[in-house]
């Protein structure tokens, strides 16, 4: 497990990417806690020294280059190394796709798909001198199969899916592995907003008959993190209550 690593989540303020870097805290990973707006990271570093880990907050835009780079020299400069970069900002912006904005398709492929590129060439400088890393891309289920109304979002996370393979393979040589977790709906603020009866009618083709955890996910991506799980790279794992197989 990553004791004393360090690790990047973006999109840390709440929902999944808050319960990731609580995960890696109670394995003993030392946190870069980003977001967009500076609040909610601040007061997720305070709470994680509160609880004896250690953690700095950085707010940043996973979008604008300058701000992938700031992130990576802040985890060198605070703990001297950078182990995890969890790729978790993420935004929907839906539309039936005769409806879909141009700006719609643009701001969700710039943050879910440009924002992970902006990241993980920034991090892989470090990780690969290092000759260690882990790189973890929160995709979708929806990148798998397909969503109506969501052709921005799918094709984003599905974009998503063969960043990671292309990185797997270009970075395996220096130890650093590529992964994706592929969540199925998870219940957070992003899902929240769907009606009851769209969620009455997802949860009847969840075989596991419920939506899922933010925590769920987080053990996938702990999974993942962990040194033992070393030999693994270019994976999508699907956490998703059995909805794709
Ligand atoms: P969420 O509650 O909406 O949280 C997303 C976080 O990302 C927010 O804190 C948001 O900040 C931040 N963010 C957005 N754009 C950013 C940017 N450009 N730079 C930095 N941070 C940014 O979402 P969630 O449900 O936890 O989802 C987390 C990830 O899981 C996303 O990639 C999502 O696509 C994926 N996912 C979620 C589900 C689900 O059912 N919830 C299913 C499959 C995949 P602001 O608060 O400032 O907007």
């Amino acid at each position: 497990m990553p004791k004393g690593k360090v690790a990047i989540v973006t999109g840390a303020s709440r929902g999944i990417g808050r319960s990731i870097a609580l995960a890696l805290v109670a394995e003993g990973a030392r946190i870069v806690a980003v977001d967009m707006a500076p609040e909610g990271v601040e007061a997720l570093a305070a709470e994680i020294k509160a609880m004896g880990g250690e953690a700095i907050a950085i707010q940043g835009n996973v979008t604008v280059p300058a701000d992938a780079e700031r992130m990576v020299d802040a985890a060198v400069e605070a703990f001297g190394r950078l182990d995890i970069l969890v790729n978790n900002a993420g935004i929907t912006r839906d539309a039936l796709l005769l409806r879909m904005k141009d700006e719609d398709w643009d701001a969700v492929l710039t943050v879910n798909l440009k924002g992970a590129f902006l990241c993980s060439r920034a991090a892989a400088k470090v990780m690969a001198k290092q000759r260690y890393g882990r790189i973890i891309n929160i995709a979708s289920i929806v990148g798998q199969m397909g969503n109506a109304g969501q052709a921005n979002y799918c094709a984003s996370k599905a974009g998503l899916i063969g960043l990671t393979k292309s990185n797997a393979r270009e970075l395996a040589k220096r130890n650093v592995t590529v992964n994706a977790v592929a969540p199925g709906f998870i219940a957070t603020e992003m899902t929240e907003v769907l009606p009851e009866k769209v969620k009455h009618e997802l949860t009847a083709q969840i075989p596991l008959e419920r939506l899922g955890s933010a925590d769920d996910i987080a053990h996938a991506v702990l999974f993942l993190a962990a040194e033992r799980s070393a030999y693994i790279t270019g994976q999508v794992i699907g956490v998703n209550g059995g909805m794709y197989m």
